[in-house]
């Protein structure tokens, strides 16, 4: 056979990088993130990645179009070997999810549309009709309010229980999720977990978990939504999550302009969640895939810069004399909390809680007077950022529960950016001075 035939019996691979070490040494994700998974002569040489909009792909030849649709429609395991059609995958989209999987050390990842997407698409992926998933509170309120309002609906039922809890409380929650579900005639689908939760920052003891479903004998995903500290701070999978959940419109897409989000894990668990986008559709779009590839290449520098002006502004922040207390997990004085923190996390993140002395009207005069810090929810992008949740992204929470999960009205939240850390601090004292 010529060079210029191809062989329709060979699957079309994924490009590959050439090198992924050198002299033994693995490479490094901040490394990788410049040509992982993308080659550029098939691309006329083109060093980036172009943007590839088009609908469906042209086959080598019948043959190769039958094998890749076996690969899509599951006759085969794996997935397609090539490009079909966008709505299954692009080479943007795998690009994107050949380096996502490096940053976590996950055999697969999967690219959303939004995080909420993403989370949606593994949760009806993995349950069914009876049966229960157990899931750490608070949530995210739309990942809360999507298994208690919608999964229901389907006949899947959940149990909480707070992010905190010591090895005996899981291991109770499980025994009732177990006899939940042998009742209702199911399983337990999926152990779902938030760390640290949003706003409280209390962090999950992932390696608990771990030990807590394999003594119960639980056949299921641990799956955990890493969107505050990952991919950089925490690396659930490490600590024995399955799979990890990302809203990349945070830390990872880190500018504030895109909606995106990611699953990654192992294949054992992902096979589901791929069968299902693939039905359903919800990939990320080839644009937004290509703003997060130049996004990965500068998240380690971002997160990095922002941490260390998180660290600086709450050291300011802690001695001033009208902050009544910080929930930043670079202040951590809850002794289990600590433990967890040391044995899960690389860094403290620039997410945090400022409660002020006073009220909703003490916090408001403070947001009103920032200069720097804008007034918006999200978080992990490049400028600082500061909201009130309670009357904004928790004011639909009940009051009683509310207060449960510690969103008082003193509370302000706060996503520390990329700006000059004294800028900042200088921004803080003078809005401070308002209140
Ligand atoms: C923002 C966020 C989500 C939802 O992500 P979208 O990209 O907005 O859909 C899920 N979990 C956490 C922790 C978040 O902060």
């Amino acid at each position: 056979m010529s060079d210029n035939e191809i062989d329709p019996t060979t699957p079309r691979k994924n490009p590959q990088p050439k090198v992924k070490t050198i002299g033994g040494r693995q490479l490094k994700p901040s490394t990788l993130m410049m040509g992982h998974g993308y080659d550029p002569t098939l691309s006329e040489g083109s060093l980036k990645a172009p943007i590839f909009l088009t609908s469906t792909f042209a086959f080598e030849s019948a043959a190769a179009g039958k094998r890749h649709f076996e690969g899509i429609t599951g006759k085969r395991p794996g997935g397609a070997d090539g490009l079909v059609y966008s709505r299954f995958n692009a080479p943007n989209q795998e690009i994107l999810e050949d380096r996502l999987a490096v940053w976590d050390g996950a055999e697969d990842a999967l690219s959303f549309s939004s995080g909420m997407t993403a989370i949606c698409v593994l949760l009806m992926a993995h349950a069914s009709q009876g049966d229960v998933i157990v899931h750490t509170g608070p949530l995210y309120a739309a990942t809360e309010g999507f298994i208690a309002k919608w999964m229901s609906r389907w006949g899947v039922s959940y149990i909480d229980f707070p992010a905190g809890a010591t090895r005996e409380k899981i291991d109770s929650v499980l025994d009732e999720a177990k006899a939940k579900a042998a009742e209702q005639g199911g399983k337990v689908a999926m152990v779902y977990l938030e760390s640290p939760g949003n706003p409280t920052n209390a962090l999950v003891d992932v390696e608990a978990v771990r030990a807590a479903v394999d003594a119960a004998g639980l056949e299921c995903p641990i799956a955990i939504d890493n969107t505050f500290l990952g991919p950089l701070w925490q690396r659930p999978l490490e600590h024995g999550a399955d799979i990890v959940c990302y809203s990349l419109t945070k830390y990872v897409g880190g500018h504030s302009d895109l909606v995106a989000g990611s699953i990654a894990g192992a294949k054992k668990w992902m096979d589901a969640v791929r069968m299902l986008r693939n039905t359903m559709g919800g990939i990320c779009d080839p644009n937004t895939a290509w703003m997060l590839l130049r996004s990965l290449e500068t998240v380690e520098l971002r997160m990095q810069r922002a941490g260390e002006n998180a660290a600086k502004v709450c050291d300011f922040l802690a001695k001033h004399p009208k902050v009544e207390g910080l929930g930043y997990l670079g202040m951590i004085k809850d002794e289990r909390q600590k433990d967890i923190y040391d044995r899960h996390c690389l860094g403290a993140g620039s997410t945090f809680s400022l409660l002020l002395k006073g009220g909703e009207a003490e916090c408001f005069r403070f947001l009103d007077a920032l200069k720097i810090a804008k007034l918006a929810v999200s978080l992990g992008g490049t400028e600082t950022l500061a909201s009130h949740p309670a009357s904004m992204t928790h004011l639909s929470v009940a009051e009683g529960r509310r207060a449960e999960l510690g969103i008082t009205d003193n509370l302000v939240r706060i996503s520390i950016g990329i700006e000059d850390a004294d800028d900042l601090i200088a921004d803080f004292e003078q809005a401070l001075e308002e209140v």
